[in-house]
Order: C-alpha cells, then structure tokens, then sequence
C-alpha cells in the first residue's frame, strides 16, 4: 500500500509549497522510490481553465488535456513523470460529483454533509491516485493557507486520512516562514508556532516542518521549533532562497528532508542518486555563453503567466551550457513604441494568448523577426499570427486575420473548426491536451525533433484555415507539421529564413530540466548562433572604423 505526505502551507502565501512538495518528490524518486503529487485547491472553480493569468498565473495542461493549477508543472519538471486531471483536485469538483450523486439518488433518505460526504469525496480521490500510480509515495499538496475557511473541508479529510490508512502510512509536512527582523536582527519563530497550533486545532500535528528563512537557522531556532511545535529536531529543516528553483531539492537534501521521511515510513536506507541533477544545477550556476530571448505577450508583468515557457528556455539553455536572458516585451508596449524595443535580442518568442489586446504588438514583432532574420517561435496564438501576418504581408491578403478577433474579416486565415461553432460551454472545451503530429521530412520542424511522428499538448480553439494552404505555400511558407486524422496544420515554417517556426501546440509543457523540449533547444540554440554572428559582425564593424 501507497505512503502519503500530506503538504499544508501557515503563515502567508506563496512560501512555494509546490516546489517544496517537488523537491521532495525529486528526492524520494532519486532514491529509487516510485513518487506521485496530487494538488487539492479549495478554490470553487472545476478547473483553472476559466481564470486569467491575473488570477492564477498559467493554466497547465496535462497530457490527458486537464487545465490544471501551475504547480502541476513544477511536479513534472520535478519528478519527470506526466500526471493526469486525477492529479488536480478542486473545491468544485468536489461538491460537483456530490451533487450529482444527490441528484442520481445515492444518498436517498440521508442528509447530505461536509462530514462525510464531502470527505470522503475528497479522500476518494487521494486513493485514486495511489491506485492509479501505484506509487510507493504519494505526496498532496493542500492548497491556500491553514487559517482559510475554504481549505478547512481538505484538512478534515488528509486529518481522517491517518485514521483509515494508519500512523505508519501517512506524514504531514508543514511549510511555514521564520521572518528575520532587522533592528533585533533575529529570525523569529513565534509565527510557526501559531501556525503549527491552529493546525493542530484541526487535529493535525506536523511530522516536518519546512521553514522558509532567508538567513540560516541556528541549531538553536531548530531546536526552539523543535520543542513548541512537538516535532523530531531532525524533521525542522530550512528551505533557503535559493538562486534557481531546481537548486532547492539539494538544500532540502542536505537538509535531512528525504532522510526522515524514510525514517517515518521505514523505507530503509535507499541508495541516492542525484548526479545529473547536480550537473544540471551546476550549469545553471555557471553558463559559458548568455543570449537574450524577446519573450512577447501581454502578461510580462506577471512572474507567473509564462511559466512553462521561462523553464523550457531554461532548460534548453541549460542543454546548450549557456544561460537565456528572458526581455519581457509587454506586447501593447511594443504597439506604442514600435520594435526598437527589439532591438539586441538574438531570438523572438511571441506568447500564447486569446482576445484582441496586444495583438498588434506581436504582428510587429513577428514582421520583424521575419524580415530581419531574426530566430522565431511561435507558441499557438504566435503561431497563428504569424498566419495572420504571413497573410497580409507576404500574399498581400488585405485584412487577413483570425475570426477570434475579427469574425468579419475577408480573409479568415485562422478560424472555428465546425466543433467549436456555436459552443454555449466554455469550461474545458478547448482542442485540449495531447495529440499526434507527423512531420515532413527533412524540414526544420522534423530535423529539430530528430523524428516523424511526435506529439505535444494543446490548448485553443482556432484552427488553420486550409482554404489558404496553396497561397501560403506559393508564397514561400511550409507546413511542416500535422494532425493527419483531422486534417489540421500543426507547424508551419520558413525554409527562408534561418530559424522562424510556429506551432500550434504548446511544447513547453513536456520540457524537462535534464530533457529540453525540442523546439525550445532549437529554438535557443539558433538563438545563440544569432547573438554569436551578430557579435562577430560588430567585431568587424569595429575594425573596420578602427
Ligand atoms: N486564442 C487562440 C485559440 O483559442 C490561441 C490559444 C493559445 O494561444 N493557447 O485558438
């Protein structure tokens, strides 16, 4: 039978539970464990789909097509292992299927309660994954705070948990912060101890407790936790700021983190092998080479709106021993002060993105990355305005555009597929997750893949529209990618240009740090032939006047 960590967040927000919960994931998997992470969000929505950036950052998508809470991703990239809509559990779901129980009968004559019926909901969903994994750990990550009325329901069902499935099979980790004041220079406890005591008000007592600190805890600030909050000296460990977050597994492992979690669930001594992810983290620290990448869209702002695509350039870099200095280019910005804004950036990416706002900063950009040579990506809405571009500025199609935008335009280079017509639901009906793709031989797209037939995860509703397939390939444009079962274009290129490619899908969801994405490694490794020529043609300039 499955062992369960249980995840709970005090004090404040954004402390990074997920990335803790993933470090730790990468940990036990490193010593030859089988580990799966579920997240439990309390919030009422089914999914994240319906939510804006501003909201909820980005939605991430699983291979099952789950628009699921960011942290899903950060657990792939972690554990390197592809999760399903199993793996993200919401308030809404939740009472959803309860509902829908009632109303089917199931609990005819019965009252129908928080406890237990919506528990046992809740946990229901736990064992599915331990079921469905068959993983020797399965860690859930309660989302939001101990404190918010919301969670209260997930904490009663993980407390219950330990009751059904026994003390030696279930561990709490608490993730809290120890502020440092500056004028008694101290790191203060006193906030994880109320922390630690509301939860176990609940009924809760921590087996771990994770603090974040910027400063080093003392063996004395150990043990002070240790004592007030009842919990192993051993299991108080510090999570420190680190420089990347893929450093923070090797923290939580010096830490002694993984090591009393064996203890806990008599794992015994597991050989551990972190090496690549070591020298994966150590490139990171010590690049050869930078390169600066325009990231176009019009979420910049916000760190968390792009996050798959920031990694997958990490991760690309990091294949290549070199570092992605990332240009947030807010894409109304670049309409009002024209692409200047471009200007020594070695590779252009314009972003995903729905709605009318900002498109007209991409168009330039995208024109400029086409006429200046410049590498190009495209993820999915970048890739249709590349269309959208290609269309008015190569075939002279006058006022081509995406009917998303412009549903009267002459010229609909981008459009509904019939099955999107005249939708009324707009949760989860997107072309969402993962589908095949075949290549053309020989063109970039099948050379930076390495292979014919691949398949990669989508989110959109929008579609090529194939009536323009002969115009755009008189005019010079290839598609070199497609979905053949519904006659779709996946990727379409320039054999022109040096490196300029859209894709309909959103590869950045399958980048791992040891195991980039294809495109991305492409993509920055044209990059940083780009920036090389381009410092090689100043050099020469310099001569020249000298
Ligand atoms: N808005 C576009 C569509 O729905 C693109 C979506 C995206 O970029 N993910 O097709």
């Amino acid at each position: 039978m499955s062992r369960f960590i249980f995840f709970t967040g005090g004090v404040v927000s954004s402390l990074g539970k997920g990335i803790a919960a993933a470090s730790l994931g990468r940990l036990l998997k490193s010593r030859g464990i089988s580990v799966s992470i579920q997240k439990l969000d309390p919030y009422i929505n089914t999914d994240a789909g319906t939510m804006n950036p501003y909201q909820h950052g980005e939605v991430f998508v699983t291979e099952d097509g789950a628009e699921t809470d960011l942290d899903l991703g950060h657990y792939e990239r972690f554990i390197d292992e592809n999760l399903t809509r199993l793996h993200n559990v919401t308030t809404g779901q939740i009472y959803g299927a309860v509902i829908e129980q009632e109303r089917r009968g199931a609990y005819l004559g019965g009252t129908v309660q928080v406890i237990p019926h919506i528990t046992n909901e809740i946990k229901d969903r736990i064992k599915q994954v331990a079921l469905q994994s068959q993983a020797e750990v399965c860690i859930i990550e309660v989302g939001g705070t101990v404190g918010d009325i919301e969670s209260l329901p997930f904490l009663e069902a993980i407390r219950q948990f330990r009751h059904d499935v026994g003390d030696d099979h279930v561990m709490y980790v608490h993730l809290t912060l120890v502020p440092h004041l500056g004028a008694p220079d101290e790191l203060k406890t006193k906030p994880t101890q109320h922390s630690v005591r509301e939860l176990r008000a609940i009924g809760i007592t921590p087996d771990a407790i994770i603090c974040r600190a910027e400063y080093p805890l003392t063996q004395d600030i150990k043990e002070k936790i240790a004592l007030f909050c009842d919990v192993k000296r051993s299991a108080v460990v510090q999570s420190r700021d680190a420089q990347s977050i893929y450093q923070v597994p090797l923290n939580l492992e010096a830490e002694g983190l993984a090591e009393a979690v064996c203890q806990k669930f008599n794992l015994g001594d597991r050989p551990l092998d972190l090496d690549e992810w070591r020298s994966m983290v150590r490139r990171i620290a010590r690049p050869k080479e930078r390169v600066r990448i325009a990231l176009v869209g019009k979420y910049v702002e916000l760190k968390d709106a792009y996050i798959s695509i920031n990694e997958a350039l990490g991760h690309a870099a990091v294949a290549h021993h070199a570092a992605v200095d990332i240009v947030r280019i807010d894409s109304e910005t670049l309409e009002e002060r024209g692409v200047e804004l471009l200007t020594g950036v070695s590779g252009i990416l314009v972003a995903p993105g729905f709605g009318a706002r900002g498109i007209k900063g991409k168009l330039l950009a995208i024109r400029h990355a086409r006429e200046n040579r410049i590498p190009f990506l495209g993820i999915c809405y970048g890739m249709q305005l590349a269309c959208v571009e290609f269309a008015r500025n190569v075939c002279g199609l006058e006022n081509a555009h995406t009917t998303e935008v412009e549903p009267e335009t002459p010229h609909p280079v981008i459009d509904f597929m019939e099955n999107q017509r005249n939708l009324k639901v707009m949760g989860g009906t997107m072309r969402l997750g993962a589908y095949p793709c075949s290549l053309e031989p020989g063109s970039l797209a099948h050379r930076t893949y390495g292979q014919l037939e691949i398949s990669e995860r989508h989110r959109h509703r929008f579609e090529f529209n194939n009536a323009y397939r002969e115009i755009f390939e008189r005019k010079g444009l290839r598609f070199s990618g497609h979905y053949r079962a519904a006659g779709l274009v996946e990727i379409i290129e320039l054999p022109s240009h040096p490196w300029f490619l859209g894709t309909q899908a959103h590869p950045e969801f399958k980048s791992r740090p040891t195991r980039p994405a294809p495109l991305y490694a492409g993509f920055v490794e044209a990059a940083l032939a780009h920036a090389r020529t381009a410092a090689s043609d100043t050099g020469l300039a310099h001569e020249r006047t000298a």
